[in-house]
């Protein structure tokens, strides 16, 4: 299957009531990993790569090994997402390689750290809109700012010194005409989000909802939503690792955010946890191993077991044969014929 627009999965998803992990990758054995997930849960996925995942792995490369799996899985929906854009040059470099959607995160100067200003972020995110729908590719904007840093990409602090406003959400969605936005209720990025089991004074849900109520047909995007369980700490820690312990976005809270909007849900400390975890159990426990497929055999299938489990919770699971591809050209007409910038490509609950 060629690789799907953002905006039909995420449409798709909203029909049918349910959530999209977007996993990130940087390397070979995580995009076999979610495509081996995918197909055992026969599941639509978005894979995404952020600015320091493109540098690490090179663009070309990471766009080949994402290609290659679209052609290996016919079967099964994929959107190739840039994760975290800083600038107007970032995204439309992605989109130029052949990104089926990309995430221009206005919410912070091109610098990847400094709170920007409202007006700022309308203009830059709009900008990218233009460019990208004149070519049928989806965008992603981000209103509030989150917390954390991951990548050397966000401001740091706990993610509630910057929780989305609901009137500045609506502005901010009709002004650029965002296909989906992600918003800041208190997650971070990385694994250190909640000092405990996260509740309404650090998880602001009623913020996400209220949201959702004013902007029914815009997809809502959850950042920093590993859930970061205590077993995958554990495995760590039992072979030598040194993590503080740490709280992520509990799974039910992700699935009160499905029912209220929240179409695509980030991922990406879980799986990272899952890896780390079982490559410190081989060399731990079998020392005199060298060769990188003795641990990178089971670091992939912990992966493979952490997102298999992510797309059953979120709902995607089963619905990766439930339609076909758009061709991105007619996306392009539907964004420039206006039809997508008033409903989605089909019709939301
Ligand atoms: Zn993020």
């Amino acid at each position: 299957m060629p690789l799907v627009s953002m905006r039909q999965l995420l449409d798709e998803a909203a029909k049918g009531g349910y959530g999209v992990g977007a996993f990130n990758v940087n390397d070979m054995e995580q995009i076999q990993a979610i495509m081996a997930a995918a197909k055992e849960t026969n599941s639509p996925v978005v894979i995404q790569a952020s600015r320091g995942a493109r540098a690490f792995a090179q663009d070309r490369f990471l766009f080949h090994l994402i290609l290659a799996a679209s052609e290996l899985y016919p079967e099964i929906p994929i959107a190739m997402h840039q994760d975290h854009g800083n600038s107007f040059e970032t995204c439309k470099s992605a989109i130029e390689l052949g990104y089926t959607s990309v995430m221009m995160d206005g919410s912070l100067k091109e610098d990847g750290k400094t709170p920007s200003s409202f007006e700022e972020n309308v203009a830059v995110t709009k900008r990218v809109v233009d460019f990208a729908h004149d070519r049928g590719v989806t965008v992603e904007g981000e209103i509030g700012v989150l917390g954390g840093v991951e990548d050397g990409h966000g401001a740091g602090g706990s993610g509630l010194e910057h929780v989305t406003d609901p009137d500045q959400a609506v502005e901010f969605a009709e002004r650029t005409g965002v296909d989906a936005l992600a918003i800041a209720i208190g997650t971070s990025h990385g694994a250190y989000k909640f000092t405990k089991k996260p509740d309404g004074s650090v998880l602001k849900m009623d913020v996400l909802i209220a949201i959702h109520k004013r902007l029914p047909n815009t997809h809502l995007v959850m950042h920093g939503s590993s859930s970061v369980p205590k077993d995958l700490q554990d495995v760590i820690n039992q072979y030598g690792g040194k993590l503080k312990e740490t709280w992520g976005v509990p799974v039910e809270e992700i699935q009160l955010g499905i029912r209220n909007g929240v179409r695509k849900i980030n991922v990406d400390t879980d799986n990272r946890l899952a890896m780390t975890g079982a490559i410190r159990k081989v060399l731990w426990t079998q020392p005199e191993k060298f060769d990188p497929r003795d641990y990178m055999k089971p670091a992939r299938e912990a992966m493979q077991k952490v997102v298999a489990l992510r797309m059953t919770q979120f709902g995607q699971a089963g619905h990766a044969g439930d339609y076909a591809p758009i061709p991105i050209e007619e996306i392009a007409k539907g964004y420039a014929d206006g039809t997508l910038a008033t409903q989605p490509l089909v019709a939301a609950k």
